[in-house]
């Protein structure tokens, strides 16, 4: 569930390391440059349309001067989505006036609203298609080579995603597995049921058939991907539930972690919270959005749920997870909201004890109901609370991660930095450990001591046993 207002993530790189080598000549080999913007469904797919291009004889390659195919996957949550996108695809031209050839494309969430408008806005783009049609690509491709004419392939909601889609991930350790697509909440600031259609959920066996895949090719670290997930096969016949889909996936082998997000909480159904406390590679982390701490503003957001019934289901978690790390998003400055509603936001961050939040402040997204409310608040105002709820995200988180101190935590090693000879790697709860080590421990898990934090992080120190 985008519930995540997401701050928008720098252009995602796939590392060369993850590309096939190809056979073809050097010189006959394209390549191809995607930039993505967004949530983590947005990576997931480019991801995917990495694997369709790899299928076409495309390489990646991380500069734009050298890409015969530059694809904007792009996101539609932040404030002036669109603008953005086009000053963004402004950069590409001076490329395209010295190399003609080269084929500018634009998916993901803005097309799905903007449609043939992107063409008109700019000119020297050759692709548009959407969150419902990028696993065209090839076909667009081979038609634009024909046709030498501008594409746009947008369809609001297809009637089933194709499930044989080669992937080529950017992590080696860590793999994104889509289980649902589209949302049927309809919150009111919300654009995500608009550009990514209504909820479809993946078959639970396709979904187990795509994990055996990517832990037969070594990966040991899943989450499972869903913009609404707690509601994740109420639409299968017959319906299954999240619970249900973790208890199937569960005992395949290679797998040691599994997370997954995005949960609504009126969603959030006993034989899931079981599922999370009785699985043991199910991790102790949910992110479990929130919005606001007010009962007025969670209604005209409707999220169909109060603060006493978060209160309620946090109790319960908390008793049958205890050591749960619980995240949360909240929107500051929705329409309306007064200085109190925005008081009761920032003290449910410390009533619930937060190890982390999304925090962003209301921007009306084309076609929502919110877009039309009443009562908009000024930029200044809106900004000002977000600095103040901000600190308050800190001080807590901080108080959060200094609980940790002196814990060992089992750390799943992502990274190293050999200018530090540092260490980067994630405990179960999801929370960011730098500590010293070696290369070769990338990808194993290990024991860290904890004996520093931030509120972003924790310092720790490994444990040899
Ligand atoms: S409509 Fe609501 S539940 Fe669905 S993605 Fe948006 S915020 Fe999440």
């Amino acid at each position: 569930m985008l519930c995540v207002v997401y701050q928008g993530d720098p252009p995602m790189t796939p590392p060369l390391t993850a590309l096939p080598t190809l056979n073809a000549q050097e010189t006959e080999t394209k390549h191809v440059h995607i930039e993505t913007f967004g949530c983590q469904m947005n990576k997931s797919d480019s991801e995917k349309m990495l694997g369709l291009l790899a299928q076409k004889g495309y390489a990646w390659t991380d500069t734009p001067e050298q890409a015969d195919l530059i694809l904007i996957n792009s996101c539609s949550i932040r404030e002036n989505a669109v603008n953005r996108l086009i000053g963004h695809l402004g950069r590409f031209k001076p490329l395209k006036r010295k190399n003609p050839d080269l084929i500018i494309g634009v998916g993901g969430c803005v097309p799905q609203h903007e449609k043939e408008a992107l063409l008109k806005r700019v000119p020297h783009l050759d692709l548009v298609f959407g969150t419902q049609t990028y696993h065209k690509l090839p076909e667009l491709l081979d038609e634009f080579h024909q046709n030498q004419r501008p594409i746009v392939s947008i369809v609001r909601q297809v009637d089933e995603y194709p499930e044989e889609i080669p992937v080529i991930r950017e992590g080696k350790h860590h793999a994104w597995i889509t289980v649902q697509h589209g949302c049927s909440a309809f919150c009111t600031f919300c654009i995500v049921p608009y550009t990514r259609g209504q909820q479809q959920s993946r078959k639970p066996e396709a979904i187990a058939e795509e994990i055996r895949q990517v832990a037969a090719e070594g990966y040991t670290e899943i989450t499972l991907l869903g913009q609404n997930i707690n509601t994740y096969g109420w639409d299968l016949d017959p319906g299954t539930s999240l619970g249900q889909l973790l208890h199937l996936i569960h005992d395949i082998e290679g797998i040691r972690r599994i997370r997954f997000l995005t949960s609504h909480p009126i969603n959030m159904r006993d034989d899931l919270i079981d599922a999370m406390a009785e699985l043991p590679k199910v991790c102790e982390f949910l992110h479990l959005p929130l919005q606001a701490g007010d009962n007025e503003l969670l209604k005209r957001m409707r999220r169909n749920h109060t603060v006493e019934f978060y209160a309620e289901l946090v109790d319960k978690i908390r008793a049958k997870i205890p050591h749960i790390v619980l995240t949360s998003d909240f929107i500051v400055g929705f329409p309306g909201e007064t200085e109190e509603q925005f008081m009761g936001t920032v003290e449910s961050v410390r009533r619930f004890a937060f190890d982390s939040a999304n925090t962003a402040s209301y921007s009306p997204r084309p076609k929502t109901p919110a877009a039309r409310f009443e009562e908009q608040l000024s930029e200044e105002e809106k900004s000002r609370r977000l600095n103040v709820l901000n600190q308050v995200v800190r001080e807590v988180a901080l108080q959060q991660n200094r609980r940790h101190l002196g814990e060992i935590q089992e750390v799943m090693v992502e990274s190293h930095d050999a200018e530090r000879n540092n260490l980067k790697g994630r405990t179960r709860g999801n929370k960011i450990v730098h500590f010293e080590g070696m290369p070769r421990l990338v990808g194993q898990l290990v024991d860290v001591k904890i004996f520093d934090v931030t509120p972003n992080t924790l310092r720790g120190r490994m444990v040899v046993s």
